[in-house]
């Protein structure tokens, strides 16, 4: 007699265990390209240029208000540079509702502050501003590289990138020697590193004079050789250190990515190839590379922005669709990350309801903290909605909660889309050390977050 536990009980499997080879295949090509993608993608705003390139590429034009509409056309809109909206134009009119996939292009990172330069004890430094939640220690000792733009007085854009190619110079923040950190090793890891001493030592020699300051001239020269720019440009700059590691596979199998910035590009990646790569939708796809999650959506390139709406009014508004109408009759996929199981932090975790590495997309029906505070709660419809999508689709998934109640938490863009009355639920790829400056991921999780929002993108 069959084990009646086989269709009684849930027993999730792991991906490996269920996919053909032929998928394993496709799923290594498919990292092959997220792999270069990120790799080149340190910033939000690289990531909105790659996202770009890639777009147009596969015949995406820049939107322009009041562009007739016509099924199957593919367009994109770039906000400031930060944030990315693309949409291919289904059969069906806007007023049957869209289907949304959004994830953010930014990162945790280490920000310069307005007026970063200083020197000490003939030593040259960047102060910094961190940008998102980090555990500071691990910000420490690492290679480091400069990214971002200095816009000039004259409103001449600068892009300035230092430490990405082979060759090129990289930066570090220095810290204690063990033989001298008596004092330190008692503090609690809060503490031990404090953000005002996230100081990056960026030069060493003294100019040839007898002024004062002799180092920091001496660097300054440096970035004036190389970009004509002065220390008041810094007041208009966003320059900003991010980890300085090349994106690689980990692992004798090779069956994990580690690099900078997964949290959240793994995702926007899955969403962009997903909507370059649907053909003829029945309801009109559109995908967003969001800027600013990681401070909480706020500001003009953020989730909370009405550029998102403007960008949709516009689009409705050449069907003649009231957008709201077109919102409640949406779905929206929020494609981020998910804290997966580390073995080695068992504590923190409640097996059953975290996502495991290799187990797939990881759905997520509430985040939040504190008694679901801050989430947007998807409905079980919704959550019904998307096991038979994936399910029919072949997607390999598994639900995920992060952590155990009361333990922490955390949000996405979510709340932001739901509160504009549009179905939404969260769902991405499980990471292991999230937030760190090497982020881990696994190439199946990826694959299979591509593959789900492709099949959303694919529903009728
Ligand atoms: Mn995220
Ligand atoms: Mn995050």
């Amino acid at each position: 007699m069959d084990d009646p536990r086989k269709n009684l009980f849930y027993e999730p499997k792991n991906g490996y265990d269920r996919i053909s080879r032929e998928e394993h295949i496709a799923a290594e090509d498919y990292c092959r390209g997220y792999m270069e993608y990120l790799n080149d993608s340190r910033t939000e705003r690289e990531a909105v240029v790659n996202a770009i390139k890639l777009a147009r590429e596969k015949g995406f034009v820049e939107y322009v208000p009041g562009m007739a509409l016509t099924p199957g056309m593919k367009l994109y809109s770039c906000n400031r540079g930060k944030a990315l909206m693309l949409a291919v134009i289904g059969q069906r009119s806007l007023a049957d509702g869209v289907v949304i996939a959004g994830a953010h292009v930014d990162a945790p990172r280490l920000d310069l502050k307005q007026i970063p330069m200083y020197e000490s004890d003939e030593l040259c430094y960047f102060r910094t501003h961190y940008y998102g939640g980090i555990k500071k220690y691990q910000w420490v000792t690492i290679p480091l590289e400069l990214h971002g733009v200095v816009v000039l007085k004259s409103g001449e854009t600068v892009d300035v990138r230092i430490g990405r190619e082979p060759g090129e110079p990289r930066f570090v923040i220095t810290d204690l020697l063990p033989h001298l950190a008596k004092d330190q090793m008692k503090k609690p890891m809060t503490e031990a590193i404090t953000g005002e001493a996230l100081n990056i030592l960026i030069g060493s020699v003294p100019y040839d004079d007898d002024g004062k300051d002799r180092v920091k001239l001496a660097v300054m020269s440096i970035l004036n050789d190389m970009y004509g720019i002065g220390e008041e440009d810094f007041l208009s700059a966003e320059l900003t250190a991010v980890p300085a590691f090349d994106v690689c596979e980990v692992g004798l199998d090779r069956s994990l990515i580690g690099g900078y910035g997964h949290d959240d590009r793994v995702c926007a990646y899955a969403e962009l190839k997903a909507i370059l790569d649907v053909e003829n939708p029945v309801r009109t796809c559109v995908c967003i590379l969001a800027d600013k999650e990681e401070t909480g959506s706020d500001g003009v390139s953020g989730m909370q922005s009405r550029a998102f709406d403007t960008f949709m009014e516009d689009l409705c508004a050449s069907q003649n669709v009231e957008v709201r109408r077109c919102f409640e009759k949406s779905f929206c996929l929020s494609a981020d990350v998910t804290a997966a199981f580390d073995p080695l932090y068992p504590e923190v975790s409640e097996k059953r309801s975290e996502s495991k590495l290799n187990y797939g997309m990881g759905i997520c029906k509430f985040t939040g903290a504190r008694g679901k505070s801050g989430t947007s709660d998807a409905s079980a419809e919704v959550v019904a909605y998307l096991r038979r999508l994936f399910d029919k689709a072949g997607v390999v998934w598994q639900l995920s909660e992060m952590g155990k109640v009361d333990q922490g938490g955390g949000g996405t863009i979510a709340l932001y889309m739901a509160n504009r009355n549009i179905d939404t639920i969260d769902a991405g790829v499980p990471v292991l050390s999230m937030h760190a400056p090497f982020e881990l991921v696994a190439k199946l999780d990826c694959y299979m977050t591509y593959k789900g929002v492709l099949a959303a993108y694919s529903d009728d």
